[in-house]
């Protein structure tokens, strides 16, 4: 596994894997890696000769310090998991490489980035958008794989690749969970085993307002999914939104749209914790 930190170094290794006619499979990651990671790493091995994996905590799309800073980082075991799990080159710039100099680029996602996620955290798409498209320069590859964990983002990076005009297939990979049902995340970390078992119930009840959704009103399941989840003593929800999965606009009536997410963000603690669930009836 060869281990980069230069775009240029990483340049020369990709043209000469590209000379060979092999395809290259791109998964970016902010590190502190886990199950969920590694599940986007075994899509691409299945699909491209060569998988390249990005470490880089982004800090333009943090928009608070704090939760920047208190980013877990563990280089060490991640390059393990990325070693065993076949990977052939991590990219681990520093922060002067990916940004010699500011990057004052804004995107227009139009509505896009407007919901949940953009609304909640003002600037964070345009962070994401900036070191996605320098890491599509770098990397080039004919595939890049996102997980629906961050379904919003997934949204916005197509809409990034249709409008840079990137030659990019953007493969977006399924949630995947603990045992008790809370999705996988760098952040689950920082929760206490109290918090830790609250958070799980973040996805029991999204999971339940699906089965019980058609039987209501969206306003009322709504209601219904944000109080039972605020009966968690540590738990504060942020939003739940039921959207259209393409346009990202809430759905009123469940006629609307066939594709609809249900979204979720909530605090646990000092932890925000993120998942959503696909709605198709
Ligand atoms: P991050 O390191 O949090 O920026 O995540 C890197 C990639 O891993 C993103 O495409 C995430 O959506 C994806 N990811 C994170 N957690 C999970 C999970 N539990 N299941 C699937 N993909 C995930």
């Amino acid at each position: 596994m060869d281990v980069l930190q230069t775009k240029e170094s990483l340049a020369k290794e990709l043209t000469q894997l590209k000379g060979q006619g092999r395809t290259i499979g791109f998964v970016p990651t902010m590190g502190a890696l886990h199950r969920g990671h590694l599940s986007l790493v075994d899509c691409s091995r299945r699909q491209d000769d060569v998988t390249v994996v990005s470490i880089f905590v982004n800090p333009t799309q943090f928009n608070r310090r704090d939760d920047f800073e208190q980013y877990p980082r563990n280089l060490t075991s991640d390059l393990k998991d990325l070693e065993e799990a076949g990977v052939q080159v991590v990219f681990i710039p520093g922060e002067a490489e990916m940004y010699p100099e500011p990057d004052h680029r804004t995107f227009d996602f139009g509505q896009l980035d407007k919901v949940m996620e953009g609304h909640y955290r003002p600037g964070h798409f345009d962070g994401v958008a900036k070191i996605v498209s320098k890491l599509f320069d770098a990397v080039q590859p004919h595939r890049a794989y996102f997980g629906e964990k961050d379904f919003q983002q997934l949204v916005i990076i197509r809409d990034l690749t249709r409008q840079m005009d990137y030659d990019i297939e953007i493969i977006g990979c399924p949630i995947v969970r603990e045992p008790n049902g809370l999705a996988i995340s760098s952040r689950n970390k920082r929760l206490s085993a109290e918090q830790r078992k609250q958070a799980a119930q973040l996805s029991r009840v999204i999971f339940q307002a699906r089965q019980y959704a058609d039987r209501y009103a969206i306003d009322q399941l709504k209601a219904w999914v944000v109080a039972e989840l605020n009966k968690n003593s540590e738990m504060d929800v942020e939003y739940f939104e039921v959207v259209d999965e393409a346009t990202l606009t809430s759905v009123n009536a469940w006629s609307d749209a066939y594709y609809k997410r249900a979204c979720v963000a909530a605090w646990v603690g000092q932890v925000r914790l993120i998942d959503n669930v696909k709605f198709y009836f």
